[in-house]
């Protein structure tokens, strides 16, 4: 589906990557809605979203048997291929709620993306300082511009909320201390339990 946003007149730089993370947000709150991985992702062409995404891999993944590959960066993609050509990627920006994995931050680097803005830091599975760098690796494909931690403490939230949710679904529940929505400390190091689902293929 062709998302048409409207095009905004922003004020500077701040108020426009806040808008579109927000975006990004909202497919997250849709996954976690339909018991998904809460990442979500929209992609950004001339100040208009052409391409959203949310994780689908636990769908995937009963569909076929196999670890699922629908993260939502390749759905967003996906979406912008329907009706746009590969080149667009290059005057496009993508928003993402959670640092893109390894092989999403290849797939962007071939895709040759403009700029890459997430939330929250992927330490087990990054693809763009999280573990791997390769949106700035030496390669044939020219690098992209890299920016995190924007809404990082909602970016957390929503994944804590996915544990708990989880959790509470579980035939033995965890003890009740483990299923507290604890807050996010600004020195908060990533927990290292959310990255656990987001598995590469
Ligand atoms: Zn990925």
């Amino acid at each position: 589906m062709e998302q048409e946003s409207p095009h905004i007149q922003f004020h500077n730089d701040t108020e426009k990557h806040e808008y579109f993370m927000k975006k990004a947000l909202d497919m997250g709150e849709k996954a976690l809605a339909t018991g998904e991985t809460p990442v979500g992702c929209v992609l950004v062409h001339n100040g208009k979203v052409i391409g959203s995404g949310m994780n689908d891999t636990n769908k995937s993944m009963n569909a076929c048997g196999i670890l699922g590959t629908r993260h939502a960066e390749f759905l967003a993609f996906e979406e912008v291929l329907r009706s746009h050509p590969r080149s667009i990627f290059r005057e496009t920006d993508l928003y993402v709620t959670v640092e893109p994995c390894i092989m999403c931050a290849s797939a962007l680097r071939q895709y040759q993306i403009r700029h890459v803005y997430f939330g929250c830091a992927n330490e087990r599975f990054g693809g763009t300082g999280g573990v791997l760098n390769l949106h700035s690796d030496p390669g044939i494909d020219r690098p992209y511009g890299l920016t995190g931690g924007l809404f990082r403490k909602e970016a957390i939230m929503l994944l804590r909320r996915f544990y708990i949710q989880e959790n509470e679904r579980a035939p033995v529940p965890k003890a009740k201390k483990d299923r507290e929505l604890k807050d996010v400390d600004d020195d908060d190091k990533m927990s290292k339990d959310f990255v656990d689902i987001l598995p590469l293929p």
